[in-house]
């Protein structure tokens, strides 16, 4: 079945590392306007295809400033078009704000998994972030979904941000497992191009590539002994908690993205909505990905994506989705790369964690030599 993504482009504030597609929060009668366009796309993008859904998830931006009635709306059409029978339904959150009601509403409309962008548990390093909330608004946040019964939740950690320690990776991995989260997720900050920390790169007493690497190994590490098990190269979770939805993207298979800057696979095409509020708004027709080196669909694209996951490229379920087995050659080359950086045996080709630091080269290297 598909996957739905949502983008809700609206912060109150922009972080300095982010690139993604947001813009100020606008008034109430432009909220509104907001969610009709995303009923009405829910309703064209029905029209192309005959699968029901099986996840929704509400990314951004922050799309708990919707607030409990737009969110509820957006969900009620979703469910009459694409059913979401025993759905995975996320909500990403920002712990600064006032969440109870959202929540509680969130999931009176069927919503059962949330997203909270933690970052960090050191208040030092939330600021030098440039992040709104304090260590202490995101423990009222998790008291705040228990309260809504929302149970399944998963926290966002980034690392080797700037001044970050070795013991603020360890207190964050603990405080996650302590809160209960069922999913953690772990990000190297990236500098991205455009953004205010990429501007000051040199005045950000970044960590080194070692310490970077040393970061995420630890973390790595942390999550696990806490109970976690990495699924993917930054996600971590407790048994039977991976994230369904993002579990489409790393299969391959197909999914619609709804909003400015939403990106969809669908029947073996690639489109996406222009990063444009006002374009959306107007009732902009998505544009087709025509620059795709590696087509929607085909067996590289699958085996690039599934090599993010620790389970790896599986040969069983490769021949079940192309009917015909790996080809040698990957097997090939994967096996002239060091053991230390990528298994390989008759059931599956796999990154090791060590793999998964140099993922991009490696995956070039098995795929196309
Ligand atoms: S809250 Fe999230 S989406 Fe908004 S600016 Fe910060 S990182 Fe970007």
């Amino acid at each position: 079945m598909l996957g739905l993504y949502i983008h809700v482009p609206f912060c109150l504030s922009k972080c300095p590392y982010c690139d993604f597609y947001s813009i100020p929060l606008p008034d109430d009668a432009m909220l509104d306007h907001y969610v009709d366009a995303v009923c009405r796309t829910l309703r064209q993008e029905r029209a192309r295809t005959d699968e029901d859904a099986d996840t929704l998830y509400f990314g951004g931006g922050t799309p708990s400033l919707l607030g409990g009635k737009r969110l509820t709306r957006i969900l009620a059409e979703a469910q009459r078009l694409f059913r979401l029978q025993e759905a995975e339904i996320t909500m990403e959150a920002n712990p600064a704000d006032e969440l109870y009601e959202t929540f509680a509403a969130f999931r009176a409309a069927g919503g059962n998994r949330v997203s909270l962008g933690m970052q960090s548990v050191s208040a030092d390093g939330l600021r030098r972030l440039g992040r709104r909330h304090t260590p202490a608004q995101l423990e009222v946040a998790i008291r705040d979904l228990s309260r809504a019964d929302i149970r399944n939740f998963s926290l966002d950690l980034m690392l080797a941000t700037p001044g970050q320690t070795p013991t603020d990776i360890e207190n964050a991995v603990s405080f996650a497992a302590a809160a209960g989260a069922s999913h953690l997720s772990a990000y190297l900050l990236k500098l991205e191009p455009g953004t205010p920390f990429y501007a000051a790169a040199d005045t950000l007493a970044l960590p080194d590539e070692d310490a970077v690497a040393a970061y995420y190994l630890l973390a790595c590490r942390e999550a696990e002994a806490a109970g976690y098990r990495q699924y993917e190269i930054s996600n971590f979770a407790k048994p039977g908690c991976e994230s369904r939805h993002n579990l489409k993207y790393w299969n391959s298979d197909d999914y619609i993205g709804i909003g400015p800057a939403a990106h969809s696979a669908v029947s073996g095409q690639r489109y996406h909505y222009p990063r444009s509020l006002d374009a959306f708004l107007a009732g902009c027709k998505p544009e087709i990905d025509r620059d795709d080196e590696i087509p929607t669909g085909s067996p590289a694209e699958y085996a690039m994506l599934r090599l993010r996951l620790t389970d790896g490229l599986q040969a069983d379920l490769f021949e079940q989705r192309f009917g015909k087995p790996l080809p040698p050659e990957w097997r090939e080359n994967a096996a002239a790369l060091p053991s230390s950086l990528v298994t390989v045996s008759p059931a599956d080709i796999a990154l090791t964690r060590d793999g998964f630091l140099l993922s991009n080269t490696l995956i070039a290297e098995i795929l196309w030599k």
